[in-house]
């Protein structure tokens, strides 16, 4: 169990301001405590003038005009990388302390590695968006300050981000445009559904992929382009007038088959992918190699999540699905993965991501998807320690692992991919597996 935390008070205009400045979802917390964990999993990018800034200064231990601490990245021209010793980043201290950060304080690290943890888009309409990655140790255990508490700094990052010029922009599918306002709206409306009490969560994500494919039909786009608060308070009628045929659909549906099951480990294996332990261990051939062996035999169940990140746990032989059948969920882990959900809706980061660049319907169905993917994830965790319930430490480790990959991953962006999740979340599929979960369930959410 995860202690409770006593959150320090903050002033409610501070609440008003990160709101009116922010779309976001404010109960999320941080402060760093130094687990270095940053510095290991991620290549850093700079640009070349953070390099030369870098450069310049006097750092002990290090010599700048006799070795290079940088390299070009090959896919993003003038970027270049910091380097790695091992899998730990360069400047990384044996004390667990950056050297730049040590000798010359904060201001002068890259931004990348002062932005981090925070996820800070500007969108074409002139808004601004915030969240905090899950993929810290902190964030997923929602230690240290609220967000609120970091407003002054989060406003800095947004204006140096603009400076930028790079903005985000989403829209609903690729057949048909709408302003980010409005898919506000309608992310805030699946929010209210998923939100809704007193009918299982599967039924919830089953209705709101259901509402995915209403609006592919172009018949039903005036929903989607002028959402108003109609949209949303409808939906909320309709679940609860439907409870309990929602829920029969979920809870009469057919276990899964092998192919469904093989599909789905398939895509679990991409957010649990790490693609920088390819490229360091052995050449790059042999680690593509012994990845797509790791990948395989995951897919057939007989693999484990170690085989496809170092610090993930051994499964070795448990299959996701089983697993998932057979773990129920502690009433406090609907916490842990109700702010997940939550915080993507609210910040729309799921979607128009210059990074990944889903288009609302797709990023939904990721998002939707994500949801089970973090559950059969924690049970494997849960089952790996002999557990029979998903603690909420056990529903943070797995939601670290499918939101470091959540928004980056070129994998995502695959055709193939996009089109397994269409599958994964369609009628037929998504209440089979949904179905492994809300059995399970203790307490209708
Ligand atoms: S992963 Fe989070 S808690 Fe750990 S060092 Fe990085 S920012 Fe701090």
């Amino acid at each position: 169990m995860m202690k409770k935390k006593s959150r320090k008070k903050i002033p409610r205009t501070q609440e008003s301001f990160l709101k009116a400045t922010f779309h976001c979802h404010d109960d999320q917390s941080w402060e760093c405590i130094g687990c270095g964990k940053c510095c290991t999993m991620w290549d850093i990018p700079v640009t070349a003038e953070e390099k030369r800034r870098i450069e310049s200064l006097d750092i002990p231990g290090f010599d700048f005009t006799a070795r290079k601490y940088f390299t070009p990245s090959d896919r993003r021209g003038k970027i270049f990388l910091i380097k790695k010793i091992g899998s730990r980043c360069v400047f990384l201290g044996g004390d667990g302390l950056c050297a730049i950060h040590k000798h010359h304080g904060e201001k002068v690290k890259a931004l990348a590695c002062r932005l981090y943890p925070f996820h800070i888009l500007k969108w074409d309409d002139g808004s601004a968006s915030a969240s905090l990655r899950f993929d810290c140790v902190a964030v997923s255990e929602n230690r240290g300050k609220p967000l609120c508490g970091h407003l002054g700094q989060m406003r800095d990052f947004a204006s140096e981000l603009d400076k930028g010029g790079r903005r985000s922009k989403a829209t609903y599918s690729k057949s048909f445009n709408t302003s980010t306002k409005a898919l506000r709206s309608v992310a805030e409306a699946y929010k209210a559904i998923l939100f809704e009490r007193d009918i299982s969560m599967g039924a919830k994500l089953n209705f709101t992929a259901r509402l995915l494919d209403f609006h592919v039909d172009p018949a039903n786009r005036q929903d989607i382009i002028h959402p108003q608060l109609e949209f949303e308070k409808d939906s909320v009628r309709y679940i609860r007038d439907h409870r309990e045929d929602l829920e029969f659909t979920v809870l009469s549906a057919a276990r899964p088959d092998k192919l469904l099951n093989m599909v789905f480990n398939y895509i679990l294996s991409g957010f649990a992918r790490v693609d920088e332990e390819v490229l360091l261990s052995g050449s790059f051939i042999s680690g593509r190699l012994r990845r797509a062996w790791a990948i395989l035999k995951f897919i057939l169940d007989k693999g484990s999540l170690r085989d496809l990140g170092a610090d993930y746990p051994d499964t070795k032989g448990l299959g996701p699905l089983n697993s998932m059948a057979k773990t129920k969920i502690e009433t406090q882990t609907e916490i842990v993965l109700k702010r997940y959900m939550a915080v993507q809706l609210e910040s729309l980061h799921f979607c128009g991501n210059p990074g990944l660049s889903l288009t609302f319907e797709e990023g939904m169905r990721h998002l939707l998807l994500a949801y089970p993917m973090i559950v059969a994830c924690a049970s494997l965790y849960a089952e790996s320690k002999g557990l029979q319930e998903i603690s909420p430490h056990c529903a943070a480790s797995a939601v670290r692992i499918i939101d470091h990959t959540f928004y980056h991953s070129p994998f995502f962006s695959l055709l193939h991919v996009k089109k397994m999740t269409k599958w994964l979340t369609g009628k037929e599929n998504f209440p089979k597996i949904l179905r492994l979960m809300d059995t399970q369930e203790l307490v209708h959410g």
